[in-house]
């Protein structure tokens, strides 16, 4: 069997409601686009992956950059055995540094075809199931105390137990108030941290945490660099999550040698791909580190995908997973079911990823390659 066309479609996801300081001019038009990649083999079996680059304010990629690189790739895809999909990336590897979002999308992709060409959902494939369920987080974006408060509130009603509350808009006073605001809210078996997406510089990072360090809150990603992460970390006593500056495992192994690191954040145009992640995945359960297993944002694809992993580890190992899914851009038709704040895979899910694609939301293609 062999991969005979690589298609390339683009999704607007208008709906991104990530919080930071970082902002885009209005004039370079940047939307939030979703790149979903349907790889088509000889034999009609068809693979779909996503990748979703932030823009490029927030992360040295962009969806243009992302599918030039696809482009770039897609010779070494065509023609190759999915099955073989170790070898694949390798050679995807071996030919291109960096432009880890395009890896990540064609990984994906490979990997829901050597699921179908295998007849097992992912799960199986990686060696089946360890917990049936995992807790979903939800986002308490940028407002005052009390309407974080509420927000907190309408989300408990809703079965969730993990709120992760920006902060870093502006006001070291006001994100003083929301962090004891967001601890006060707490109830049994709850919890929350605060994300400040680098948003701090060190000065703001001390002016803040002193005030608030003997709550004990746990802190995501406070500043732009690693190295005042540790700074705050070792000044403050406090463990970190860190997100934007775990690229691979060497940065993984620093953060735990160095002793800041109390939550890992994996994302998969970060690392290159579910491949890289179920790597690092490993390494944090030996090292004893929680992950979020995610990427910046996506559809019920990247929700399957990352589903499927979180799966094969035990669940002190996963911190929690985003809901990617927007009921209103359907990119797939069978959402992997969200309820009282958990998503699970199916017990029936189909083989690969399990999810079918809607192609009415997909539109015309933005790119072909084909054998
Ligand atoms: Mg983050």
């Amino acid at each position: 069997m062999k991969i005979i066309r690589l298609t390339v479609y683009i999704v607007k996801l208008d709906a991104w409601n990530v919080g930071t300081r970082y902002s885009a001019t209005d004039k370079l038009g940047l939307s939030l686009q979703s790149s979903i990649v349907r790889l088509e083999t000889d034999s009609g079996l068809i693979g779909w992956g996503e990748t979703l680059t932030p823009p490029p304010f927030y992360h040295p990629t962009s969806p243009e950059s992302a599918r030039a690189a696809i482009g770039l790739i897609a010779p070494l895809v065509l023609g190759a055995d999915p099955s073989q999909n170790r070898r694949i990336l390798h050679d995807i590897r071996s030919m291109m540094r960096g432009h880890e979002p395009a890896k990540s999308v064609i990984d994906m992709a490979v990997w829901d075809l050597a699921g179908k060409v295998a007849g097992l959902p992912l799960v199986e494939l990686w060696g089946g199931r360890v917990v049936n369920d995992m807790p979903v987080l939800c986002l308490v974006n940028f407002a005052s105390p009390e309407e974080q408060f509420a927000q907190i509130v309408e989300f408990r009603a809703q079965g969730y137990k993990l709120f992760q509350i920006k902060v870093g808009d502006g006001d070291p006073n006001l994100d003083v108030a929301r962090i004891e605001a967001g601890m006060s809210a707490m109830q049994p078996g709850e919890r929350c941290w605060f994300d400040a997406n680098r948003a701090w510089n060190i000065d703001q990072a001390m002016q803040i945490l002193n005030q608030v360090k003997h709550l004990a809150p746990l802190i995501e990603q406070p500043t732009e660099t690693y190295r005042d992460c540790v700074t705050i970390s070792r000044r403050t006593g406090l463990g970190l999550m860190l997100d934007e500056v775990i690229h691979d495992q060497d940065d993984l192994f620093r953060a735990v040698n160095d002793g800041v690191i109390d939550v890992a954040v994996l994302k998969l145009g970060t690392t290159g791909g579910i491949s890289e992640h179920r790597h690092l995945a490993d390494v944090g359960v030996r090292l004893g580190i929680p992950m979020r297993i995610e990427d910046y944002y996506g559809t019920g694809l990247t929700l399957a995908a990352v589903c499927h992993l979180a799966h094969t580890l035990p669940e002190h190992a996963v911190f929690g997973l985003y809901d990617y899914h927007l009921p209103e851009v359907p990119v797939v038709k069978n959402p992997f079911p969200v309820a009282n704040g958990r998503v699970r895979v199916p017990n029936d899910c189909q083989p690969g990823l399990g999810v079918e694609v809607n192609p009415e939301v997909l539109g015309d293609p933005v790119a072909e390659y084909e054998l």
